[in-house]
């Protein structure tokens, strides 16, 4: 903090005769002091509205309006009421008069020709005490910041604290999903391992046996990949292939890597894009996984026997990749959650789904990591989801280009 300079202190002199104002002025100057001169009542009055005064000395006698006058008025206004007031005096007061100067607020009676001496050390009680209580008053000012500041400390402490416990929790429940999520696949591949022990099988019935513990396994590299890779992203440790490849081949891979999923709940899957090649500058294999993870999301988060759309499309210099399933949807109050680690909407559902709550963050950091931004849309509950992938396209492509669509359905 600066120290700023001190104010200075006013002091008020009020004197119809010139020469006493300018006496009073040569005997009380000095560093500090500011001198408000006024030669009548009204004069002082006005001076006052635009001053804080430490002290009026004010002579009592004046034409238009005498110093008690102007000492009423003044203690009749809530602003100059506590001015302290000392009256100077020709000369002999009655006792009468000297007291209405009392009863008009008078602190002291000063009697012309002032002793300079006397003035100089009864003004300076004033201005002392003035300075003391502008001090007090700036102390209290401090006061109220520091207070303010401590409990909007007190406030963003909190914040933090719940954030932590929070984003405590979700862990803990991370590694309850996890550990379920990885106890969960081994249960049929040991049923088919005592099958094929105890078991003489066709050859049908060995193929399909197989077929069990290969998904069950592929299903725990998948979510052992995922937690390789959520952990490389809070390292900042994920890197990127940087080549140009051709997005149509990436989709194709994605759906392929999705089909038996998809196929398992008998969804109508349909993809549409535009014919000719759309180029992109990354990595195929992330991108293939972005796909991948939103058609499976779209997958597991459809009743058996859903729709679901993957379509591609250009915009500006873009290209558009939208995943729509007609599945439960995503309350609207919650679709911002998604992208967040370990967030998962519906637990007791999720858990039957098989997920661990990492796949959305993941691919919006692989998303953002290629410069694109990935985007949910959901009408509620039941409604349906689409999450909507925008990357730039290779730089090398023509980007007025307007191609045209073409759809399979699997
Ligand atoms: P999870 O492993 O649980 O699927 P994600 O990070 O992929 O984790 O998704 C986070 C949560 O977002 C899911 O648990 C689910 O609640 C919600 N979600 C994701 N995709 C969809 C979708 N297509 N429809 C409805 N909810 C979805």
């Amino acid at each position: 903090m600066t120290d700023s300079p001190p104010s200075p202190v006013y002091c008020l002199t009020v004197d119809d005769r010139e020469e006493n104002l300018l006496a009073l002025e040569v005997v009380l100057r000095r560093e500090g002091l500011e001198l408000i001169k006024a030669r009548s009542g009204p004069e002082a009055l006005e001076a006052l509205l635009q001053h804080d005064v430490a002290l009026a000395l004010i002579d009592v006698q004046m034409p238009i309006m005498d110093g008690f006058e102007l000492a009423e008025l003044m203690r009749g206004t809530e602003r100059t009421k506590r001015v302290p007031i000392i009256f100077l005096t020709a000369g002999t007061e009655d006792h009468q008069r000297r007291f209405r100067g009392y009863e008009a607020g008078a602190v002291d009676f000063l009697h012309k020709p002032i002793e300079s001496d006397i003035l100089k050390s009864k003004a300076e009680v004033f201005f002392e005490l003035f300075r003391q209580r502008q001090e007090v008053a700036r102390q209290r000012d401090e006061l109220k910041v520091l207070l303010h500041e401590n409990s909007r400390l007190l406030e963003q402490s909190r914040k933090q604290s719940e954030t932590l416990q929070n984003s405590d929790r979700r862990k803990n429940e991370f590694l309850a999903t996890l550990a379920h999520e990885l106890r969960n696949p081994l249960a049929p591949i040991l049923s088919a391992v005592e099958v094929i022990r105890l078991s003489e099988l066709s050859k049908e019935e060995e193929i399909e046996v197989y077929d069990i513990v290969k998904r069950q396994v592929q299903h725990m590299v998948r979510l052992i990949d995922d937690l390789l890779d959520i952990s490389r992203i809070s390292r900042d440790k994920i890197q990127l292939r940087r080549e140009i490849f051709q997005l149509g081949d990436v989709v194709k891979n994605a759906v392929e890597t999705s089909t038996p999923l998809i196929a398992e709940a008998n969804h109508q899957l349909s993809v549409k894009q535009p014919s000719a090649p759309i180029e992109i500058f990354g990595d195929a294999v992330r991108i293939s996984q972005v796909i991948a993870n939103l058609l499976n999301n779209a997958a597991k988060y459809t009743p058996d026997g859903g729709r679901i759309e993957l379509s591609v499309a250009l915009q500006e210099g873009l290209v558009a990749i939208s995943v729509k399933d007609n599945g439960i949807g995503i309350p609207p109050e919650l679709l911002s959650e998604v992208f967040e680690m370990f967030n998962q909407v519906d637990k007791h559902l999720d858990l039957s789904k098989g997920g661990l709550g990492i796949g959305l963050t993941l691919v919006k950091r692989l998303v953002e990591m290629h410069g694109g931004k990935i985007d949910v849309i959901s009408a509620g509950e039941g409604e349906g989801s689409e999450f909507i992938v925008r990357l730039p396209i290779s730089k090398s492509q023509d980007r007025h280009q307007q191609p045209s669509s073409s759809t399979n359905a699997v």
